[in-house]
């Protein structure tokens, strides 16, 4: 973890929130390469769950929500962690997380006894803020802690506007806050972090169904963004981990550096949202069958996966160190081609042909994120571009003038293809698409 948090930080994939002040524990910036995998990411998700899908469209809701939504959810009551103080260092620790009753800060010659932790109390995550001008007229409102709550409460809108028939999904990409007590694991728990969730609505006789179909289909997504099997498995939640609405609920873990820990979730949430909503808001959020005319209130299958904790994944998967035949050691990120942040380095070999080669380059970008390097021999070029992922470096040379061609070098097996520079962007974008 320590090598790739650094990498991260070098080469500007990730690094922290307000980093000249010291940081702030659980917020974490993306840099230049860093939004690309991201953006990446969360176009590939939306492709997957709404443009190539008939039955789900996507929204794009409000941070804030009414507060009384928080209170129909739930999370108001509920949504907590228990939490220790120790009166010794003045840290605090979510107590499902200690060994025993011991500080984990505390050094390990002292004894258990001397350690002086307080009760266990439930401590809400949610972020506040204040609504209004004064204090006095102020309300207090949250930031989301999940992003499907305003789904719910849209449910009607959105089925009336877009003219959908359950059962169908509502699918959104966006911010979440959760006050996380011991933020950890550089960005796999964070105060702030994005969520990509879908909301599938059906009916209550097909709910078994749906779940098995969307857990299915979601562990395959992780399979195409290049996991490999060995890296991926499902555990189904015990019935006393299970939240207290839920039917049924697997993840999907991942296995980091740190152990396996949940990436995505898969839900079956019944009614409750809907019902709660309909409950609080005092409005009818049933559907009626218009065939059967029976009038039900729609079951919901989610899935949640985090945008962060994938990015994360995608990134200690990538991560490998060779030996090459010189005897010198290359770093390779080897993303996935489709969501690698540069698909394209542009390297004249000498800087005298850096006119013709900016050329190509500005030819190149309107069609996919692409770099253009003239800074140092051609050998620590593609060096610098493979650890960063690029999947193709195209070298303009003395002889691309007379022959029209350009050298395209392949991240993975080094080798090395001319290709005529009418068709580049062409062969570039038909060797991308391949992989996906
Ligand atoms: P955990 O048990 O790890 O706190 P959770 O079960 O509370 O997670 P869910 O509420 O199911 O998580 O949220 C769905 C997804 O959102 C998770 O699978 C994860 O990828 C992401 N997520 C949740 N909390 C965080 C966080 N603090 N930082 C980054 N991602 C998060």
């Amino acid at each position: 973890m320590e090598t790739l948090v650094s990498l991260c930080a070098a080469r500007g994939f990730i690094y922290p929130a307000s980093e000249i002040y010291g940081g702030i524990a659980g917020f974490w910036d993306y840099g230049p390469l860093g939004v690309e995998l991201k953006n990446n990411l969360k176009a590939f998700w939306w492709r997957r769950m709404v443009r190539e899908r008939e039955d789900v469209v996507g929204v794009d809701t409000a941070i804030i929500s009414h507060p009384r939504t928080w209170e129909a959810s739930g999370h108001v009551e509920n949504f907590s962690d228990p939490m220790v103080d120790c009166r010794v260092c003045k840290r605090r620790f979510r107590s499902d997380q200690l060994e025993g009753e011991r500080c984990p800060e505390a050094p390990k010659k002292r004894a258990v006894t001397d350690c002086d932790l307080t009760e266990a109390r439930e401590f809400n995550l949610m972020l506040r803020t204040e609504l209004g001008a004064s204090v006095a007229e102020s309300t207090t409102a949250y930031l989301r802690p999940e992003t499907c709550q305003p789904i719910f409460s849209g449910f009607k809108r959105v089925r009336e506007s877009a003219r959908q028939k359950v059962p169908f999904g509502i699918a959104q990409i966006g911010k979440a806050f959760r006050n996380e007590i011991t933020p950890r694991n550089f960005t796999f728990r964070s105060r702030e972090f994005e969520q990509a969730e879908m909301e599938f609505f059906c009916h209550p006789s097909e709910r078994e169904k749906w779940f098995e179909f969307w857990r299915a289909f979601r562990l395959q997504f992780h399979r195409d963004l290049g996991f490999d099997e060995s890296l991926l498995r499902t555990r189904p939640h015990a019935p006393d981990e299970l939240a207290h609405y839920a039917n049924a609920a697997d993840d999907i873990e991942f296995l980091f550096p740190f152990g396996w820990q949940e990436i995505e979730g898969i839900h079956d949430r019944g009614d409750w949202d809907l019902s709660r909503h309909s409950e609080y808001s005092g409005k009818e959020l049933a559907v009626t069958n218009e065939q059967t005319k029976e009038r039900f209130t729609p079951m919901c299958i989610e899935t949640s996966v985090g945008i962060d904790r994938t990015t994360l994944a995608l990134l200690v998967a990538a991560y490998t160190q060779q030996e090459m035949e010189d005897g010198e050691e290359r770093t390779v990120m080897r993303f996935h081609p489709a969501l690698a942040p540069i698909k394209a380095a542009v390297l004249p070999l000498s800087k005298k042909l850096a006119e013709p080669a900016k050329a190509l380059n500005a030819r190149l970008c309107g069609h996919f994120n692409t770099f253009y390097d003239e800074a140092g021999n051609i050998g620590r070029r593609y060096r610098r571009q493979d650890e960063v992922g690029t999947p193709f470096c195209v070298t303009y040379d003395f002889d691309s003038e007379d022959d029209g061609c350009v050298t395209v070098r392949e991240r993975d097996t080094m080798n090395q293809e001319r290709v005529p520079m009418e068709g580049i962007t062409h062969y570039l974008r038909d060797r991308l698409e391949e992989a996906l």
